[in-house]
């Protein structure tokens, strides 16, 4: 069985590099007779690999010393709910509201507190980044929330929004460690790893460390509450072992590769060979403002759905996988993630090209 080209928006494509590692260690892990999935999460082994990680990640991105790193369960979902859990505390947050997962996380917040939508680009179906120069941040908000690439709609901040003081929380899972991120300038930092790091099932943050609340929180599961995992190293109870080990790696290959500028630099390759094709097709166009086009994903349509649908059928039946638009927009949306090669990018837009030359009445 050959690799296809996968192009989904999550669980999506790992370095190939990676998995093979991974399959090489699966019997017999440095020796030690059995695979990391089998071991003892209080074992000196998995805590180098943890320890490790955490270290790798820091070097990645650039976490400053007063941040604190957490891993934990639950999923994107679950932030939604620790965020105000933790820092609403029955007080005010601004949410800004640029899609679906940003529109989910604020509702999740209106279960604890005064959440408000303080800009939105729901008018134009989110197909740009509002203005963020002058915001109506309110002055006792307890932080800002952004997602800052938004995976179903392929629209992604290229600034950082004045926030007037008031702390800010993003969620990058969808272009997390896709590019150098200046982390001082956030609170918080959160990305749910199956979009753009490792397998599903892990969730990775760093918090400043002023921001954690060093008491009990009453009402708030043990699970819930930031602290808990910052005072035991994320291992409180047992946390993905494997998830953790796998993106340990994707680690590695990052900064083998030389870091987060050079991730970049291939990333703007990548989705400059796509998007310039859809600039100049005459069958397909992307459905995104330009100045807010994302790196990850990478909507576009023919305005026609049955031409759209018979697309995503011949990609397909051609290995170029996944490529169906998320079910509430429709159209297409390639992901083209860190591990997609350059050539399944090359690959798609050749596809695509011989699709409008038949295609084109
Ligand atoms: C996929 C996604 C989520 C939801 O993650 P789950 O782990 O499925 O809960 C949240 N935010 C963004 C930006 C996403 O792309």
């Amino acid at each position: 069985m050959g690799r296809i080209y996968n192009f989904s928006a999550g669980p999506a494509v790992l370095p190939e590099e990676v998995l093979r590692e991974a399959q090489e260690e699966m019997m017999d892990y440095r020796g030690c007779g059995m695979s990391v999935m089998e071991m003892s999460h209080r074992s000196s082994m998995f805590q180098d690999i943890i320890d490790e990680t955490e270290a790798d990640f820091r070097r990645v991105l650039q976490v400053p010393d007063n941040y604190k790193v957490f891993f934990a369960q639950g999923g994107g979902w679950l932030q939604f709910a620790m965020v105000p859990m933790n820092f609403m505390r029955g007080g005010r947050a601004d949410y800004i509201v640029t899609g679906q997962w940003a529109k989910k996380a604020f509702e999740e917040a209106g279960r604890f507190g005064d959440a408000a939508a303080i800009a939105s680009s729901a008018d134009k179906g989110f197909t740009y980044i509002p203005d963020c120069s002058d915001l109506p941040v309110r002055e006792d908000a307890r932080y800002v929330y952004i997602c800052e690439n938004n995976t179903i709609y392929g629209t992604k901040y290229h600034f950082i929004p004045d926030t007037k003081g008031v702390p800010l929380i993003a969620d990058m899972s969808s272009c997390y460690l896709s590019e150098p991120v200046d982390v001082s300038r956030y609170a918080m930092i959160w990305g749910g790893v199956q979009k753009n790091v490792g397998p599903a099932g892990l969730v990775i943050g760093t918090i400043r460390e002023d921001m954690i609340p060093q008491e009990d929180l009453p009402g708030v599961p043990t699970m819930m509450q930031y602290r808990t995992y910052i005072d035991h190293g994320s291992m409180f109870n047992t946390p993905n072992c494997y998830a953790i080990y796998i993106c340990g790696k994707v680690f590695k290959w990052l900064l083998d590769m030389g870091g987060l500028s050079v991730m970049k630099a291939r990333n703007e390759e990548k989705a400059a060979l796509l998007y310039d094709f859809l600039d100049r097709s005459r069958l397909f166009r992307g459905t995104v403002r330009k100045e807010d086009r994302s790196l990850m994903n990478v909507p576009f349509v023919t305005d026609d759905k049955d031409l759209d649908a018979k697309f995503v059928a011949e990609a397909k039946a051609a290995g170029l996988e996944n490529l169906k638009g998320h079910r509430t927009v429709g159209g297409m949306r390639a992901s083209i993630y860190n591990a997609m090669p350059k050539a399944g990018v090359e690959t798609l837009v050749q596809f695509m090209e011989d699709f409008e030359k038949k295609n084109l009445k």
